[in-house]
């Protein structure tokens, strides 16, 4: 936790004046999930702002993965929350209580919030067990080393209590962070980039159990990853940033499905796009022309189409096409094809075993459930249904 209060350089604006919200949660037996609300908060540094007008709610014992590219405001988002990091201007709520705001500054130790990051560090001279109860400072020590211990055996690691750091693999040390998170009982759990130190197998499985954990724990959850799949996987809702911004927010399938630009769009599937401009109320492309999803006539537009939309016939069906390579990527290939009339080659997702070799001629058809389209300039237009 120390780490993390010293990971950045703070600049904080004068604010109001630091007052406890409530008394530590210390030893007490049951963790109430929290509620934590994000009212119009900006964040600025010198010209730049890191945040602007972020509005969320998060509801208790829920997660919420916040999403976007490196540098879009999330991990100030998340120190905003962990009190480490002030607004430059809104609110921040626990359970309704105004924990950082024009008038009121409650410092992280008094917020009941724990933290987990991806790059902790574990005090390499204390037993895994210290290690732990390193933040149970409210608690006498006997007290802090049972808790630790719960929390050890929570993350099923309670058998290397008297052990050092330096026997951990990388997953294991990941366990104890998560261990040293959830010890005092956060009503709100705030994790930046968790699992990005591990392989790609070992994170996977990290992620099942975290949730696990998170949901025994009954904790508020916000994790952030730049990591679409991760997001969707993990989040029971997921906010998209940009610049500071929200894009969009929703359950994973309603952003998948209904992204509400193309930004949203390419970040949750891989996508062939192809320019056009809406003529008589529909978007014409070589492989078809579709809905103008509500753009009107003249409006330069990208009709977008999800690669497992884009679908393989024999030739002689469809537009014309060439096979020009083929990606083996296990149960799925991927196949790159030149269409006729198109620049830019087509990459169509399908079953390995009907793969066509390269070279092949094809036809190429699209499914119109996978077509999406929007306004070519900041592609702030509505998806065709
Ligand atoms: P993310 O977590 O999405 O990668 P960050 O929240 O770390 O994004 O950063 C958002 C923006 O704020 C970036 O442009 C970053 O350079 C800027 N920023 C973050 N912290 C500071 C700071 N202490 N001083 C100046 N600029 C900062």
């Amino acid at each position: 936790m120390l780490d993390f209060l010293k990971a950045r350089p703070r600049t904080e604006p004068a604010a109001g004046k630091a007052v406890p919200a409530k008394p530590a949660r210390g030893k007490t037996a049951v963790t109430f999930a929290a509620h934590l609300c994000f009212e119009h908060v900006f964040r600025r540094y010198g010209d730049t702002y890191a945040l602007q007008d972020v509005t969320l709610d998060v509801a208790p014992s829920k997660v919420l993965c916040l999403l976007g590219p490196s540098g879009c405001g999330k991990t100030t988002l998340l120190r905003i929350a962990a009190g480490v990091e002030r607004p430059s201007a809104g609110r921040v709520l626990i359970d309704d209580e105004e924990v950082a705001g024009p008038n009121r500054f409650v410092p992280p130790e008094k917020r009941g919030v724990g933290l987990m990051f991806q790059d902790f560090a574990l005090f390499p001279h204390l037993s895994i067990l210290d290690n732990v109860a390193f933040g149970l400072r409210s608690l006498t020590k006997t007290e802090a080393r049972a808790e630790a211990q719960a929390a050890l055996d929570r993350v099923g690691l309670g058998h290397y209590a008297r052990e050092y750091p330096h026997i951990l693999s990388g997953g294991e040390q990941q366990r104890v962070a998560l261990a040293r998170a959830i010890a005092p009982r956060p009503g709100v759990l705030l994790m930046d980039e968790p699992f990005s130190g591990l392989d790609s197998r070992l994170r996977e499985s990290m992620r099942e159990d975290t949730l696990a954990i998170v949901h025994e724990a009954r904790a508020t959850c916000i994790v952030v990853t730049h990591d679409a799949e991760e997001a969707m996987r993990m989040g029971d809702s997921v906010v998209l940033m940009r610049a500071g911004r929200v894009v969009q927010t929703g359950t994973a399938p309603e952003l998948y499905r209904a992204p509400k630009d193309i930004f949203a769009a390419r970040t949750f599937s891989d996508l062939n796009e192809m320019p056009t401009r809406i003529a008589g109320g529909r978007a014409a492309t070589p492989l078809g022309t579709f809905g103008a999803g509500g753009l009107a006539d003249g409006t330069q537009a990208i009709v977008c189409v999800r690669q497992g939309g884009m679908r393989l016939l024999a030739a002689g069906q469809g537009t014309p096409g060439r096979v020009l390579d083929t990606r083996f990527l296990g149960d799925v290939g991927l196949v790159e094809v030149a269409v006729e009339g198109l620049d830019n080659p087509v990459f169509s997702r399908m079953r390995e075993a009907d793969v066509p070799a390269t070279g092949s001629e094809v036809g190429v058809a699209v499914d119109e459930g996978a077509v999406l389209v929007f306004a070519a300039e900041n592609g702030a237009e509505t998806p065709t249904p």
